[in-house]
């Protein structure tokens, strides 16, 4: 056996061992609140399915006229945009996207990259490097980083080689404790400090405490990332995320994400115009890449100010996310407060889940198990995702299915 083999099978063995083997399903229909799917096993295709795992929050990747505007930009700006931005792949609906972006977000001005993984990875490794000073001494940044932050926030850290303390999830106490260790220990002197967190996260759902991020940033000078990938159209009265729902100022750095409740591809840093330019020169995931397809800015531009425009459809994803969980609850199943369209439904062991997960499926419902590496061993659960699309029925019969299959397997 080659080496490659060794390593390679050594690796899925253990996974499949560990019930933490992932295979991809194909949905053969467009994303919306319900698909059909591709069930290889049978060699057919599923009837149709209820789906509760979309990150298009607000069912924009399926809307009509914005479908039609989006192939009305590839007639006009053709496919791909031919280069960097920097170089000759930026066209107009860059340049309106990103002010767009900045106005939405209230922030000065924005920068956007093909992926809101890039957006974070760009973005932490400029921001966090070493640096030499005009006087040769250099200075180095200190993260301080949720123990739940997303794999691109973790990436970027990683990547930036700075020195990073994690805290406890949403722990304040635990940031502040974390904090005054590490400025006990060394001397402050060029010394940068970020604290970065999810604005909302993916896997419970539950939203960071931005007031009181923001209080400990400025009592420390340190800066404050805050990442609203499932914020951003969820969160807030008009979907402007963390700050619209606290009623509070926004982080110095914001990211944020165009693929999800946004329905398009794409990335975004919001924040003052120096961080922007900043980033524009320093960024290398947005340096070194081609700039993503006019027709997919345009695209963006689009239903963002679709969703500015739209706001009782946020009100609706709202009111649908209250609905469910208030239904499951009413089947006796344990769900916590959710403010954002996430709701994690703990299941606890990984086959268990998974189990679950298959029976749904059997009954036209896809709720996907969400399991170890992704979170922790022993925390498997189910995710839905709500859309601001869901019929109150198609909700309800979701909750009284989850109940049922539930009960019958921890009766069994
Ligand atoms: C989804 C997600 C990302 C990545 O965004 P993409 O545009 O899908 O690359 C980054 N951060 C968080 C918190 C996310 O949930």
């Amino acid at each position: 056996m080659s080496v490659l083999n060794a390593f390679t099978d050594e690796f899925l063995q253990a996974a499949r061992e560990s019930h933490t083997y992932r295979s991809m399903r194909s949905i053969c229909t467009p994303e919306a609140d319900h698909v059909v799917m591709v069930d290889s096993a049978k060699a057919r295709n599923t009837g149709d399915v209820l789906l509760l795992a979309s990150n298009a929050y607000l069912d924009l990747c399926n809307e009509p006229g914005l479908k039609q505007a989006a192939a009305d930009a590839v007639l006009k700006w053709g496919t791909g945009s031919g280069g960097a931005r920097l170089t000759t792949g930026n066209k107009t609906p860059h340049d309106e996207l990103e002010n767009f972006i900045a106005k939405f977000k209230g922030a000065e001005a924005a920068i956007t990259f093909n992926t809101g993984y890039m957006a974070n990875v760009g973005t932490i490794s400029a921001l966090c490097c070493k640096q030499v000073c005009k006087d040769g001494s250099v200075s180095e940044c200190v993260v301080f980083s949720d123990e739940l932050n997303h794999a691109s926030i973790i990436d970027g850290i990683r990547l930036s080689r700075a020195k990073c303390f994690v805290y406890k999830h949403n722990d304040i106490a635990d940031l502040q404790r974390i904090i005054e260790e590490t400025l006990a220990a060394k001397s402050q002197a060029n010394t940068r400090y970020l604290i970065v967190s999810d604005a909302v996260f993916s896997m419970d759902g539950d939203l960071a405490n931005l007031p009181e991020l923001l209080r400990i940033a400025r009592e420390y000078g340190m800066l404050l990332m805050i990442d609203e990938a499932h914020a951003t159209g969820v969160v807030g009265k008009t979907g402007r995320g963390l700050a619209e729902h606290f009623g509070c100022e926004h982080a110095d750095v914001t990211v944020g994400t165009l693929s999800k409740a946004v329905g398009c591809e794409g990335g975004f840093v919001a924040g003052k115009k120096n961080l922007i330019e900043f980033l524009k020169n320093k960024a290398r995931s947005f340096i070194f890449t081609t700039a993503m397809s006019p027709a997919m800015a345009q695209g963006a531009l689009n239903a963002l100010r679709f969703i500015d425009s739209h706001p009782e459809r946020i009100l609706a994803l709202q009111e649908n996310v209250r609905f469910f969980c208030k239904a499951l609850r009413v089947e006796g199943m344990e769900v916590p407060d959710v403010e954002s369209a996430i709701v994690p439904i703990l299941i606890g062991d990984e086959a268990v889940a998974m189990s679950v997960t298959e029976q749904l499926l059997e009954q036209g419902i896809m709720i996907p198990a969400i399991r170890y590496p992704t979170v922790s061993k022993g925390k498997a659960r189910l995710r839905a995702s709500i859309m601001a699309t869901h019929s109150q029925k198609d909700l309800a019969y979701a909750a009284k299915a989850i109940a049922d299959i539930v009960k019958n397997i921890r009766k069994a």
